[in-house]
């Protein structure tokens, strides 16, 4: 018997345990990037811009009936890779699908794949009623040829942390606030 976790068992368990670093009241997003040749070049959640108050600590600007200001777990995850080469046809594992604004990044930065650990369902709080449409997310990934897959644990163990991540992720959400990924 094999004893060794995938790759993306592996991958994506590093995504959820930097989701548990997110500073965002609705979503606890995290993400990370293996290149090509499987180096783990990024990491990230969501969360506001170096120097601005946590969505935790300040009241996120949704509930002003604004736009959330913290930056996609996707979008922080690429920010930090330091050579911007090693991410084409790179790997993004991310705990919860990407939005459309997330997905034209992965296109433009040349990723080749996405792995997505959960459906993504748009929380909208007071007169916020955009709609953000993961269908055309999809079809963003469809046209431009990056891969899409869902996650599927492999591992017993992988299995079990990823049971594990749900349960955590909705306890500490259901203190934050009324959150779509409950
Ligand atoms: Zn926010
Ligand atoms: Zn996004």
């Amino acid at each position: 018997m094999d004893d060794r976790i995938s790759r993306d068992d592996a991958a994506m368990l590093t995504a959820f345990a930097w989701a548990l670093r997110s500073s965002c009241r609705y979503y606890l997003v995290g993400c990370a990037i293996l290149s090509a040749d499987y180096e783990l070049i990024g990491q990230g959640y969501n969360g506001t811009p170096h120097g601005m108050p946590n969505c935790i600590d300040a009241n996120c600007a949704k509930r002003r009936g604004n736009r959330c200001e913290g930056l996609h777990g996707e979008r922080n995850a690429i920010y930090h890779v330091h050579d911007r080469q090693k991410l084409v046809k790179a790997t993004l594992y991310t705990s919860l699908q990407p939005c459309v604004e997330c997905s034209l990044f992965a296109v433009q930065v040349g990723l080749g794949r996405i792995v997505a650990g959960g459906r993504y369902l748009r929380q909208s709080v007071g007169d916020d009623d955009r709609v953000d449409d993961i269908e055309q997310a999809m079809s963003v990934l469809e046209r431009a040829g990056i891969q899409f897959d869902w996650y599927q644990p492999e591992s017993q163990y992988a299995i079990d942390q990823t049971a594990h991540f749900m349960q955590y992720r909705a306890m500490v959400l259901a203190g934050r606030a009324d959150s779509p990924e409950l």
